[in-house]
């Protein structure tokens, strides 16, 4: 049913990859995505994922879901479930989940081979001895007094750190490189720290982890990663990148060819935070229902939304993959979203805000069914059975007793047809049981022949009052107020109780929904969820 994708646009990591693969660099595409599992994944995570998998799916390659957990004290279980379930929520598939620490120790052999060398040594600074001799970024670091000491000397003390004998901050492991290079990532950087810490993988075995920076690049190779694809924030880090990957295939530790690096601009929106720390905060401190909370840009607040995959797909596709840093308008995003869901939502009705309708000379006791299509353009979508009764409820905004100018909804006097059904005229409102009155044109009902003689500008949807399912509906707006200063936004949730077809009864958690005139919905646990409205309600705000 759904049409085939257009062939998507090339880019420049696109480029290197389609010259690896004509020139025999390398047989197969495999890219990575890899999360530290210290916080949930959010629409920044969501760029990625489908870069990497994207990827290897348009070229015939694989793609490794990887968790960074190089660092012992951030990391939880409950962020590795959540991070699998987001990305094959996502629609990808990676096999098993790798994990940093599973290479724990070939990434010790890797230091042993480094200070055998004399490509890395023990520095027994402290922290702020080293900091203060890292110099700046218009003068050169100075040499560290332990940065002499001999190959065996530095085996013996980085097997002493391993095997637990000194205590947290006490000795380093860093790379021998230059402390004077231009690139401060260069001025040997650490490589090993202490930190007598239980990791939630490889429990006490270990008492000394390797840094990000010299981890990553070890897990990528060991995978044989292709092409590494990470944000700009780590373009000053690719000469180490390529340093230290080059000495262990020199070594022998590695082999060529070894995998290429390439940046690209992380994803920024406006209106929202894309920052695992600061969408822990908001969590931790009370100020949205837990991190799938609808109104978080996590990839679990966004599935609770009723966003889609195929929406973050196409979204991903539309803002495409740049060297530059920018921000996107949060109206590309939902038009992605609300594009997708118009092609796949059943359309229903729903009264969101209800007053009663009353037919007085509908017969009393009858019940009628109308036949309503599932979907204006998608006739194979199918049609549904709506009960019609003499008692309605219609959107509190389709009546007015004294009507502004220009107003062709209801109004004592005047005639509008509730879709579907029938034309009704208003006879007028009675105050005491706020309810509207009216009469029905019994030959105008819909689809039945001549009804269409009856010409009138108003076109309002309905519930049949016996049969309406009454549920909760809640209501989005954006979280902050002001993004600099964290202001929340205090209406950015509305609950209210709501009158529906009574088909909507059985709508499961997850399902994808029109309500006509109001926007798409998804059904969630407590009710419905408003995804986003029929059209743009964030862009001159
Ligand atoms: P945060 O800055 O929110 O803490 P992070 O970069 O620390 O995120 P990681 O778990 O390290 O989160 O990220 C996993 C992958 O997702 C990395 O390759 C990272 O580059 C990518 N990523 C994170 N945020 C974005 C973003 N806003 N746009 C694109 N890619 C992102
Ligand atoms: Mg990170």
């Amino acid at each position: 049913m759904s049409k085939p994708q257009p062939p998507s646009t090339s880019n420049f990591i696109k480029q290197v990859i389609e010259a690896d693969l004509a020139s025999g660099k390398h047989k197969r595409l495999v890219t990575r995505f890899p999360p530290e599992p210290n916080g949930y994944l959010h629409f920044g995570h969501a760029k990625s994922i489908v870069l990497n998998f994207g990827l290897a799916q348009e070229y015939g390659g694989r793609c490794n879901l990887r968790f960074d957990d190089t660092n012992p004290e951030k990391e939880e279980q409950a962020y590795v479930d959540s991070i699998e379930d987001m990305v094959r929520w996502l629609g990808y598939d990676y096999g098993k989940a790798l994990y940093a620490s599973d290479y724990f120790d070939f990434m010790f052999r890797c230091a042993e081979h480094l200070a055998q060398q004399g490509l890395a040594y023990v520095d027994s600074q402290s922290a702020e001895q080293m900091q203060h001799k890292r110099g700046s970024f218009t003068e050169p670091g100075t040499d560290s007094p332990y940065r002499s000491r001999s190959p065996g000397e530095n085996l013996a003390l980085l097997r002493e750190m391993r095997d637990k004998k000194h205590p947290d901050g006490t000795h380093v492991l860093r790379a021998k490189i230059d402390m004077a290079s231009p690139n401060i990532n260069l001025r040997d950087p650490v490589l090993y720290r202490i930190k007598h810490a239980a990791h939630h993988r490889t429990g006490d075995k270990w008492c000394i982890y390797p840094m990000y920076t010299y981890a990553h690049p070890i897990e990528d190779a060991l995978e044989g990663i292709t092409h590494s694809l990470c944000t700009l924030e780590f373009e000053d880090q690719r000469p180490f990148y390529d340093w230290l990957l080059g000495k262990l295939a020199d070594g022998g530790l590695l082999k060529r060819p070894l995998p290429q690096q390439i940046e690209f601009a992380r994803l920024n929106l406006t209106h929202v935070v894309l920052s695992k720390r600061r969408l822990i905060e908001l969590v931790e401190k009370g100020h949205v229902d837990g991190w799938d909370d609808p109104r978080l840009p996590t990839l679990a607040g966004a599935r609770r939304r009723g966003y889609t995959p195929e929406g973050f797909r196409r979204f991903a596709e539309r803002i495409g993959i740049s060297k530059a840093n920018q921000v996107i308008d949060f109206s590309v995003l939902e038009d992605a979203m609300r594009e997708h869901l118009n092609e796949v939502a059943p359309r229903r009705m729903a009264v969101l805000d209800p007053v009663k309708l009353v037919i007085e000379n509908y017969p009393a006791g009858i019940e009628e069914t109308v036949e309503v299509p599932n979907h204006p353009q998608k006739p194979q979508m199918g049609k549904r059975s709506v009960p019609f009764s003499g008692e309605l409820w219609i959107e509190r905004e389709d009546f007015q007793e004294t009507p502004p100018k220009g107003y062709f909804r209801l109004y004592p006097g005047n005639e509008v047809r509730l879709r579907y059904g029938y034309v009704v005229k208003c006879i007028g409102y009675d105050k005491a049981t706020d309810t509207v009155r009216c009469t029905y044109l019994q030959d105008s009902r819909s689809g039945t022949p001549g009804a269409d003689k009856y010409k009138v500008k108003g076109n309002i949807h309905w519930v049949s009052a016996k049969h309406a399912h009454a549920a909760g509906v809640h209501l989005y707006d954006r979280l902050f107020a002001d993004l600099q200063s964290d202001g929340l936004n205090p209406g950015s949730k509305k609950s209210i109780g709501a009158k529906l077809e009574p088909c909507l009864q059985q709508a499961r958690s997850g399902d994808p929904l029109q309500f006509e005139r109001h926007g798409y919905f998804v059904a969630d646990r407590d009710g419905f969820n408003r995804t986003v409205t029929l059209r743009d309600s964030w862009a001159k705000a």
